[in-house]
């Protein structure tokens, strides 16, 4: 029976039969950041909109159009996180969390949110996973990222996907690329959209990223960021290929990546997944040398990447991938009769405490009506208690799998559990 309310647009429940597949790949995250000697941090998932505004840029789609920006009750203007790159870098700043001569390596996993039209991997609320190397920039610190995400994935099993890179180039390098694009693009502005046409003046890179179709056709023409590369960013993209080259991370170079956000430099990526449809990025990244000291820090250098749980579930399903086993219980509890149910929270709470998991169903009366919870649990065990048993200070195990049965001293139920 539907209730009377729904899950708003966009976002949706991690239901039971879905939540194990989350931890999975939650775990395996979290595995390939100690790894890696990344540490976890959590920061709010509301901050202060300017925060976003200055650092992701004003020219964005996501600060132009898909913020969720609210006021609180003193008339301050907030917003839901629509990525975590910001709020990591404020944080780093606001705690001086710099290391001298070194980097400072974090990783993050939780819900962002942004006002999009929702579609298959395109959600209102999303849960990303991401990681930051803020303070070195060197091309090693690039490759050691790339390599995180590579290492996730293939952790996970994925075969059908593709790391592309990029490089943005640095301010010199950038600066004549904008000058070309503006040049390339000018006389064709009036064939594009009314985005295109104001962005050309503050971030030309960004019509290279435009979705609508006609802007599209028009980009793929227009002349490559490799092109425009000054001696040392064309000297560091070749270093990276030659270390992506050492690791055996496969790539492809695909100099249209210009990633949606205003605060890249240098080497950018993406992965891709082309099972997906329109919504392919399973995961995107790159270097931002100049967004600590945009937000009050020190100048000092960072590269990171963040990717969607979502998209990337998608991808494991869509390649038959295991999310390990769904969790079952190691044993289940059947107690007849009022002494044994007496007796029954006593015998739970024991196992309980000894990191045995344990299940019942004590509200049933009836042996058979207990047996059959028992088998639908999966239970490897079920423990069989009735008067019989009391009187001996003893309990029934049997195994479920070979229905084996044997009789053991209440005493020593969980050595011969834990045997
Ligand atoms: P971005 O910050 O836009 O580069 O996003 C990084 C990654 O987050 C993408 O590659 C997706 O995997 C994921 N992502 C971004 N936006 C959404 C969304 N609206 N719904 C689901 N996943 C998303």
């Amino acid at each position: 029976m539907a209730g009377k309310y729904k899950v708003p647009r966009g976002t949706y429940d991690i239901l039971p039969t879905e939540s194990y597949k989350w931890q999975y790949v939650i775990n395996v995250f979290n595995e390939v950041a100690r790894l890696f000697n990344y540490k976890q941090i959590v920061t709010p998932i509301f901050e202060t909109s300017d925060l976003f505004e200055r650092s992701v840029g004003d020219t964005s789609d996501i600060v132009q159009k898909e913020m969720y920006k609210f006021q609180d009750k003193k008339g301050r203007s907030f917003a839901l996180r629509p990525e975590g790159t910001a709020p990591v870098v404020r944080a780093f700043v606001e705690n001086s969390l710099g290391i001298p001569d070194t980097s400072t390596k974090l990783s993050y996993h939780g819900p962002m949110f942004r006002y999009d039209r929702p579609q298959k991997g395109r959600y209102r609320q999303f849960y990303q996973y991401g990681i930051e190397n803020i303070g070195r920039d060197d091309v090693a610190t690039d490759a050691e990222v790339i390599a995180f995400a590579h290492t996730f994935f293939s952790k996970l099993g994925l075969k059908e996907i593709r790391l592309e890179i990029n490089s943005l180039g640095n301010d010199n390098s950038s600066e004549a690329y904008d000058k070309a694009l503006v040049e390339f693009f000018e006389p064709k502005l009036e064939e594009m959209c009314g985005d295109c046409q104001k962005r050309i003046v503050k971030n030309p890179k960004r019509l290279l990223d435009c979705k609508v179709k006609t802007c599209k056709a028009i980009a793929v023409d227009a002349p490559s960021m490799l092109d425009y590369l000054d001696d040392e960013c064309q000297k560091e993209f070749n270093d990276l290929k030659a270390y992506l080259d050492d690791m055996k991370v496969p790539y492809v170079v695909n100099p249209k990546i210009v990633r949606g956000l205003d605060y890249y430099t240098k080497t950018a990526f993406e992965f891709i997944n082309e099972n997906l449809g329109a919504q392919s990025a399973i995961c995107g990244g790159g270097r931002y040398n100049s967004l600590v000291g945009q937000l009050g820090g020190k100048e000092t250098p960072g590269i990171g990447f963040a990717g969607g749980f979502e998209r990337l579930l998608l991808s494991m399903e869509s390649e038959n991938l295991s999310f390990g086993d769904t969790p079952k219980p190691d044993t289940f509890l059947v107690a007849v009769g009022e002494k044994a149910k007496a007796k029954a929270m006593g015998i739970l709470g024991q196992l309980w405490s000894n990191g045995i998991s344990a299940e019942s169903a004590l509200n049933k009366e009836s042996m058979k009506a207990q047996m059959k919870a028992a088998g639908k649990s999966g239970c490897k065990f079920t423990l069989l208690l009735g008067d019989d048993e009391l009187a001996k200070n003893s309990i029934a195990v049997k195994n479920m799998e070979t229905s084996e049965q044997i009789t053991v001293s209440l005493d020593e139920l969980v050595t011969e559990l834990k045997r």
